[in-house]
C-alpha cells in the first residue's frame, strides 16, 4: 500500500471539524425504514428518496404491509427512483424473507443482511451503523472516491477500500468517517473538478500533491504510446492489424443499430438518433474490479456527459438478472445491456475469437455514426473531449 505516511489522524481531525454534524441523510424511524431508504438510494440522490419515501412510510412502514403487496405495486410508488423494477422486486422479496425468517424484524448482522435481495455490503453497512449503532463503513462512490484521494486508502473495489480504511481509521470513528467522506465528497472533492483550492485538506491530500493528476498520467502515456495527440478523431478499432478475424469498425462507420433489454428498460441505439451523442461502454465482466472502476467513472461523470449532450450505455453479455443486480448494488443508473447473443459485441468488432470481449469505448454522434473508439479505458477528459469533436465535426 502507499499509504504509509499519510497522516490519517490528521485528515480525520480536519474533516470531523469541517463536518461536526454529519449525519445519515436518508429519513427513517427505524431499521426497517432504514432499509428500504438505502435499497431505493441505490442510484438515486438522497432527496428524491426522502420525497418517495415521505409519501410511502405514513402508510407502508413494516414488511407486512409490502409482502402484501405485489412488484408491480411496489413499482407504482417508486417509480421516481431509477431501476424501480428491479427495486420493486427485492424489496418484495426482502419484505417476504423479513416476514418468514425473522418474524418482521431486520436481522442485526452483515452475514443475515446481505442474504436479503438488494442489500450488498454496503447498504447492509449502511444499516448496521445507522440503525444498530455497530461500527461499520459503507463504501459509497463518495467514499470510494475521496478516500483513495487523500490516501487512506489504495484501491480499485469498494470490497478493498472498506477493508482498507477499517485497518487505518479507528474502530470508533468508522460510522463518523463515513458520513464525514460522504459530505467531502459531495460538498468538495467532486467527482469531476475537485475543488481542491478550497479544500482545508489540500496540504495533506495524495492526489492534490501529484504533479499531474492520475488521469491525464493515463492520457500522456497512451498519447505517447500512439504517437498522435489527436485523441478525438483519429482512432478506429482495426481488428486486422490485431491479428484476429474481428470485423473492422472504423471512425465515420455508420453504428450498427441494435434493440437490447437493459437495466433501465428496453435501449434501442437509433432512437437517440438526432437527440443526443451516446458513449458506448463494451466491458468484458459484471463486478469485476476494472469494470467496476471503469462504469463507476461513467456514473460519476453521468452529469457531465448529459451538459456535453451525451447519454451514456454499457453493453455486455451477461444476463440482464446479472447486469440489475451489479447495477442495483453499485448505483449505475445508465442503461446496461444484456448482449445475450453476443451479436452487439460482434457488430461493433468486439468479440475476440476466444468469445472474450475486448473493452471498448465508442463515442457514436447524433447522426448515428461511429465518430471516436478507443480501447481500454479512458479518462473521462478523453471521452467528453471525443463528444464534443463529434458535436462540431
Ligand atoms: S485536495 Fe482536492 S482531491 Fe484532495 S480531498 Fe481536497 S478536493 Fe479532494
Amino acid at each position: 500500500m502507499a499509504t504509509k505516511r499519510v497522516p490519517v489522524k490528521e485528515i480525520l481531525h480536519r474533516l470531523s471539524q469541517m463536518y461536526p454534524d454529519a449525519k445519515c441523510a436518508l429519513h427513517h424511524r427505524n431499521a426497517f425504514e432504514l432499509l428500504i431508504a438505502t435499497i431505493l438510494s441505490a442510484q438515486c440522490t438522497d432527496a428524491r428518496v426522502n420525497i418517495v419515501t415521505g409519501r410511502i412510510f405514513p402508510t407502508y412502514n413494516r414488511p407486512e404491509h409490502f409482502a402484501a403487496l405485489s412488484p408491480e405495486e411496489i413499482g407504482e410508488m417508486i417509480r421516481d427512483c431509477g431501476l424501480w423494477q428491479s427495486k420493486a422486486r427485492n424489496i418484495h422479496k426482502t419484505c417476504q424473507l423479513l416476514v418468514e425468517r425473522y418474524g418482521g424484524e431486520v436481522p442485526a448482522t452483515m452475514e443475515e443482511l446481505i442474504q436479503l435481495p438488494g442489500v450488498g455490503r454496503k447498504t447492509a453497512n449502511v444499516v448496521l451503523s445507522n440503525a444498530f449503532g455497530v461500527p461499520a463503513i459503507a463504501v459509497d462512490t463518495h467514499v470510494l472516491r475521496v478516500s483513495n484521494r487523500l490516501g487512506l486508502a489504495d484501491a480499485k473495489t469498494p470490497e478493498e477500500t472498506e477493508q482498507q480504511l477499517m485497518q487505518r481509521i479507528p474502530r470508533e470513528q468508522w460510522s463518523q468517517a463515513h458520513h464525514w467522506l460522504i459530505y467531502h465528497g459531495r460538498q468538495v472533492c467532486h467527482a469531476r473538478n475537485p475543488a481542491c483550492s478550497e479544500c482545508d485538506l489540500v496540504d495533506l491530500c495524495r492526489y492534490a500533491q501529484a504533479s499531474v493528476p492520475p488521469g491525464r498520467n493515463r492520457k500522456a502515456r497512451r498519447l505517447a504510446r500512439t504517437g498522435t495527440a489527436d485523441t478525438a478523431s483519429n482512432h478506429s478499432i482495426d481488428s486486422a492489424a490485431k491479428g484476429d478475424d474481428r470485423t473492422m469498425i472504423r471512425v465515420g462507420d455508420e453504428a450498427p443499430d441494435f434493440t437490447l433489454e437493459s437495466t433501465q428498460g428496453t435501449f434501442r441505439l437509433s432512437a437517440l438518433r438526432g437527440e443526443k451523442a451516446v458513449v458506448l461502454i463494451f466491458y468484458p465482466r459484471d463486478n469485476t474490479p476494472g469494470c467496476s472502476r471503469q462504469l463507476s467513472a461513467a456514473q460519476a461523470a453521468l452529469a457531465e456527459y448529459e451538459a456535453h449532450g451525451a447519454q451514456v450505455a454499457a453493453v455486455n453479455p451477461g444476463s440482464l438478472a446479472s447486469h440489475e443486480k451489479w447495477a442495483c448494488n453499485a448505483g449505475f443508473s445508465f442503461p446496461i445491456c444484456a448482449d445475450a447473443g453476443k451479436k452487439v459485441a460482434e457488430a461493433y468488432g468486439v468479440l475476440k475469437p476466444n468469445g472474450g470481449i475486448q473493452r471498448t469505448v465508442f463515442v457514436v454522434d447524433r447522426q448515428g455514426h461511429i465518430a471516436w473508439a478507443q480501447e481500454g479505458m479512458p479518462a473521462t477528459e478523453e471521452i467528453l473531449a471525443a463528444v464534443d469533436a463529434a458535436a462540431q465535426g
